[in-house]
């Protein structure tokens, strides 16, 4: 097992958990005694971080107890991010522990790189200064918005990629990010935590979230009736079909949405996969194919029946496309 210190650092590995199993307080004892009141409060502060500075930030770790404190943080971190019930702010909480811990790693020997790659049951090997790592492995975790991962524009020997540290560290970050979003999305927030976190959560909901409805001009007020319609359909927690989701992704996209604000939309249909959903969104976003594909015309939206006819107002017979639209509506 690693030493309290690293598993302080390294909350996320299963050591932590098992360390955090054995030895932790119960639920009630940690959420509510005052010996545990600096865990309630860095789990606080690092989802606050994570959500401003995209970075979980870091605290003195010099004593034992600083280290127990950081550890117990992470799981109340989680809980709270879960309590918002927002999978957008878990996304960019998780996204955040990932992007933490590929700086940390950066600084550590190439063995304890190694070692967290096992971590992750990653077939992979050392030799000299230079990673291999198997090619299936690679392909799983390279990012794709980037030629440079492709296969093609890398070192395969036997196999296996020839790789610098920097690019195995940010294999893990990816690795590391679907952990702990999966990790989260299987959570049930426990109603111990409402009361306990309920300020918090409702602040960070307040501050952080941005349901389309408060948006005003940054939401929805200014979209077609076609795409709010359906961002409407989908955020009911009703299935929408390809061309629409299309539709909406590339809409959302060309007005220079983000990709986490993208997937929020998405994250409420029944058949919500984070990993599925964020692939689609890549491609059709250029990160995956090299192709920046544009939202379709209002002619197409009326061949695919996604324009709602009924709900036309006098700027859509005014327009050709759902961008004229937008454009024109905040004038
Ligand atoms: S006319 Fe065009 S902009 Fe208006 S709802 Fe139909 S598809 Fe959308």
């Amino acid at each position: 097992m690693f030493s309290l210190p690293t598993l302080a650092l390294y909350p996320w590995l299963k050591d932590s958990k098992e360390w955090v199993r054995k030895e932790a307080p119960k639920l009630e004892e940690l959420l509510k005694s005052p010996t545990y009141e600096r865990a309630r409060a860095i789990g606080h502060e690092r989802l606050l971080n994570a959500l401003e500075r995209k970075d979980i930030g870091e605290r003195s770790l010099s004593t034992e107890a600083e280290q127990i404190m950081e550890l117990l943080s992470y799981p109340l971190a989680r809980m709270i991010a879960v309590g918002t019930m927002d999978p957008s702010l878990s996304f960019r909480y998780a996204l955040a522990e990932a992007k933490h811990a590929s700086r940390l790693l950066m600084s550590e020997p190439l063995e304890f790189v190694l070692e967290m790659c096992k971590e992750f049951g990653l077939d992979i090997r050392l030799e000299g200064e230079k990673f291999k790592l198997h090619f299936t492995d690679w392909i799983k975790y390279a990012p794709t918005y980037d030629s440079r991962w492709k296969l093609v524009n890398n070192r395969v020997d036997g196999g296996y990629v020839v790789s610098w540290k920097r690019g195995i560290v940010r294999l893990l970050q990816e690795a590391l990010t679907r952990r702990i979003s999966n990790e989260i999305r299987l959570l049930a927030p426990p109603r111990e935590v409402q009361r306990v976190f309920g300020k918090q959560i409702k602040e960070i909901k307040a501050n952080y979230s941005r349901p389309e409805e408060t948006l005003g001009k940054e939401g929805t007020g200014d979209f077609p009736p076609c795409i709010k319609k359906i961002i409407s359909t989908v955020t009911s927690g009703m299935n929408v079909s390809h061309e629409a989701r299309f539709a909406l992704v590339t809409f959302l996209h060309a007005i220079g949405k983000s990709e986490p604000d993208i997937l929020k939309h998405f994250s409420r249909a029944p058949d919500f996969d984070l990993e599925k959903t964020q692939y689609q969104v890549r491609h059709i976003t250029g990160d995956i194919s090299g192709t920046e594909y544009k939202p379709p015309s209002c002619q197409k939206l009326k061949t695919f029946g996604i324009c709602p006819e009924s709900e036309m107002d006098e700027l859509c017979s005014q327009v050709r496309h759902p961008l004229t639209y937008y454009k024109r509506s905040q004038r």
